[in-house]
């Protein structure tokens, strides 16, 4: 049985990672379909302390890896698909096989919402996406979309601007929800055209299955227009990736899971951090912080069974029939 199982490789898993290898305990890191988290889709990350010029997403995540690596932590490519747990151990279902533990650290982050429209899976790849910084470069003076009205969407719609010839903002509001500062960049970029109160209801793919257009429906009228864009980029959010852990772990209406005492989730030995269970800051320092708080909450359930189970051993050893005791 494995000491402690850490679910995730973002910057929440790594960092757990690097505390429990540190602590001796010879972690086993799962990284799941999306290795590294969202930091992978990210250029430039500017807001991590200790790096006054910015670090590249990936390059950040990799120095991680290396660093539990160092420390004794062992990684291992696999989905977990279900979840058991009896007392003291935990059960994941990964790839088929069931692994166990006395400890596990739930840091599978969260993944990209779509919007849910007819063509979305084909188009995926063909002029859709969630991700401008990984597929901006494509879509060179041509232009194209960004839907959504949060930070995501008003900074990638500005990283677009790099490549596109024109980026439509389109928002259901007529105010962003992003910061300040990130929503006046975005307004104050003459290349960039918002287009409020409005909802993208359908993707129009070409003959050969890319995408050449959107329908576009003003929430207030109902009126119905069409843009002709060559990629649409979804900037709608993110949602919680706690599937296998329904029915067992508690979470809130929207999926993320719950924490009390540090990061304990309701399950004792079992334990979270980053945005599986951060639905308000959602940043990678976040998510390094709370990775640390998990390793160290985990190390000390840890430390609190091996006593219990000494105490246990010493009791039964006071405890020996008088036979027993007269051959020692
Ligand atoms: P978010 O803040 O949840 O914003 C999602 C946006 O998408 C909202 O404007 C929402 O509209 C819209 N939306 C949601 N579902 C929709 C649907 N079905 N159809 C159309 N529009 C929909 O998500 P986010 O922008 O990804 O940001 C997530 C977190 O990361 C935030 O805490 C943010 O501050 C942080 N972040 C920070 C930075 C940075 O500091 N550099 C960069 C990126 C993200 P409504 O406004 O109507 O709800």
């Amino acid at each position: 049985m494995e000491k402690v199982i850490i679910v995730g490789t973002g910057c929440a898993g790594l960092t757990a990672a690097i505390y429990t290898a540190r602590a001796n305990l010879s972690p086993l890191v799962l990284e799941g379909r999306e290795p590294g988290g969202q930091l992978t889709t990210t250029t430039l990350v500017e807001n991590f302390p200790g790096f006054p010029d910015g670090i590249d997403g990936p390059e950040l995540i990799m120095n991680m890896h290396r660093q539990a690596e160092k420390f004794g932590a062992r990684f291992r490519y696999g989905v977990v698909e279900a979840f058991e747990t009896n007392e003291h151990v935990h059960r994941l279902k990964v790839d088929g096989e069931w692994l166990e533990a006395q400890a596990v650290i739930v840091a599978s982050g969260a993944s990209a919402k779509w919007l849910g429209l007819e063509n979305e899976k084909k188009l995926k790849g063909h002029g859709l996406t969630s991700c401008a910084t990984c597929d901006g470069a494509f879509y060179r003076n041509v232009p194209v979309v960004v839907v959504g009205g949060g930070d995501t969407a008003c900074e990638e719609a500005v990283f677009l601007t790099k490549f596109a010839s024109r980026v439509y903002l389109v928002h259901r509001r007529d105010y962003f929800r992003a910061s300040a500062i990130l929503a006046d960049r975005a307004l104050s970029n003459p290349k960039i055209e918002p287009i409020w109160n409005s909802a993208v209801v359908k993707y129009l793919p070409d003959t050969q299955g890319e995408m050449e257009g959107v329908i576009l429906q003003n929430v207030e009228t109902g009126e119905t227009t069409r843009l002709d864009v060559k990629c649409v980029f979804i900037a709608i959010g993110h949602s919680p990736n706690t599937q296998p852990f329904r029915g067992l772990l508690a979470m809130d209406d929207h999926g993320y899971l719950l924490r009390s005492d540090g990061f304990r989730t309701n399950v004792p030995g079992v334990f979270a951090a980053g945005d599986v269970c951060d639905p308000v800051y959602r940043q990678a320092v976040t998510a390094a912080g709370q990775g640390c708080a998990a390793a160290m909450d985990a190390e000390r359930y840890l430390c609190e069974l091996e006593c219990a189970d000494y105490a246990q051993a010493g009791s039964e050893e006071n405890h020996q029939p008088a036979a027993a005791a007269a051959k020692i």
